[in-house]
């Protein structure tokens, strides 16, 4: 394997586990990169610091800015048996912490499982798999003989159109590997009926991400009114519904998910307590407030507002203003759980963030809870990245 040299004092991060070296921290000027313009875009590579010492193994691709993606860390060549190991182990930990009435999860989470590049979603019976990164198309046969063997999907399906792809220097397919290309499934979440669209849908289909936020909603519903901002496909709605609310709202910007979200609310026997809009959140809750408006319960889940460390400031007031609003929707009594998805807004600027929100709108409140994404999106030790779901959930007193 051709040696990749870092420049000096870059390699902290690496050196504590971390899966990812940037192309400002290779030295060219070292290792065997000294003497080649470039390494094999996709090969493995060692990673070493600027004095020689060993780091880890991964595979390269200058056209990434990320340009190495570590497979290990310890003195081993990656193969097909270590992938194979790793989707084992993250399969194992799916197994432990399954839950009897959720028949779908994240079985692979990439760099957080280990498997850079890699995602592999279970649907039911549908194995979903995505490949992000260039390094790991070579082990895509891999990957999916060995879920098709350990799982026996009735189907999986090669989901490669993420546009991320191109900038891999990856082309865009869909294709069935295993069994027919299922554009839509139905699968099974806290016991609730959910239609899935694998084909134009967001994320792999679902956000499974919140399947255990979705369920705590529960016990802040009975007898409430409840909001739901940033609805997709009706995961907060439908749990609030089958969950005793008297009335729930439902908003989404985009018509497909409003759409998906009435057909799983009918598929549940639950459209009529839910009201759907297509709507820019930001305008309904504004003008729900202009209308004084108020409801016992709501949810905020909008979408990564900061997608880089850059453009923090404007996310910061995009947070601000909707939970802002919910606040002046509330009285005492209300809930408010608010998610910010954006690894690049720290959870306790976060926090600070929405405290403001409520000290501005003149309510007192405690903060219940702190939580992040399920389990099966884990967190990787050295990799702080893995954890980018801030969920709070907050009382308004007064
Ligand atoms: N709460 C959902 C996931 C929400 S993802 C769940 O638990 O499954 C974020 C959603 O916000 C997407 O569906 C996207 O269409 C929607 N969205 C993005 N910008 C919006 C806006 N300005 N107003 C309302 N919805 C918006």
């Amino acid at each position: 394997m051709i040696q990749v040299w870092l420049r000096p004092g870059t390699q902290k991060a690496v050196a504590s586990g971390h899966p990812w070296v940037y192309r400002n921290q290779i030295d060219p000027e070292a290792g065997d990169l000294a003497s080649m313009p470039s390494a094999e875009p996709g090969s493995l590579v060692t990673v070493h610091d600027s004095r020689g010492r060993y780091l880890g193994s991964g595979f390269y691709n200058p056209r990434s800015m990320i340009t190495v993606r570590l497979l290990t860390h310890r003195l081993e060549t990656p193969d097909d048996s270590l992938i194979v190991r790793r989707i084992e182990e993250a399969l194992a930990f799916r197994e432990a912490n399954r839950r009897p009435d959720t028949d779908s999860y994240r079985l692979v989470f990439a760099e957080a499982d280990r498997l850079p590049g890699l995602i592999v979603d279970q649907y039911g019976d549908t194995v979903v798999l995505q490949v992000l990164a260039l390094g790991m198309e070579r082990w895509q046969e891999t990957a999916a003989a060995c879920l098709v063997e350990k799982l026996r999907p009735a189907r999986l399906i090669l989901k490669n159109d993420d546009p991320i792809r191109l900038k891999e220097g990856l082309e865009l397919y869909q294709r069935a590997y295993y069994g027919d290309l299922a554009r839509q499934v139905t699968i099974r979440e806290n016991g609730l009926l959910m239609k899935a669209d694998l084909d134009q849908g967001q994320k792999t289909g679902y956000f499974l991400d919140q399947k255990a936020n979705h369920d705590r909603l529960r016990r802040f519903c009975a007898g409430r009114r409840v909001l739901d901002a940033f609805c997709y496909s009706g995961g907060f709605a439908l749990n609030a519904a089958a969950a005793g609310a008297v009335a729930v709202t439902a908003v989404d910007i985009s018509p497909e998910a409003v759409t998906l979200a009435l057909v799983n609310a009918e598929l549940n026997g639950l459209s009529e307590k839910i009201t759907f809009a297509s709507a820019n959140a930001f305008d309904f809750l504004r003008e729900a407030v202009a209308k004084r408006q108020s409801f016992d319960t709501i949810v905020l889940d909008p979408p990564a507002f900061a997608k880089s460390h850059g453009a923090r400031d404007g996310a910061r007031r995009g947070y601000k203003e909707i939970n802002l609003s919910a606040f002046r929707l509330l009285g005492p009594g209300g809930i408010l759980a608010t998610h910010s998805c954006s690894y690049h807004m720290p959870q306790p600027m976060f926090i600070e963030t929405v405290m403001e929100a409520a000290w501005d709108a003149r309510r007192t409140v405690r903060l219940l809870a702190v939580h992040r994404q399920d389990f099966d999106h884990p967190v990787l030790g050295g990799y702080p990245e893995s954890h980018y779901l801030k969920s709070l959930w907050v009382e308004v007193i007064a």
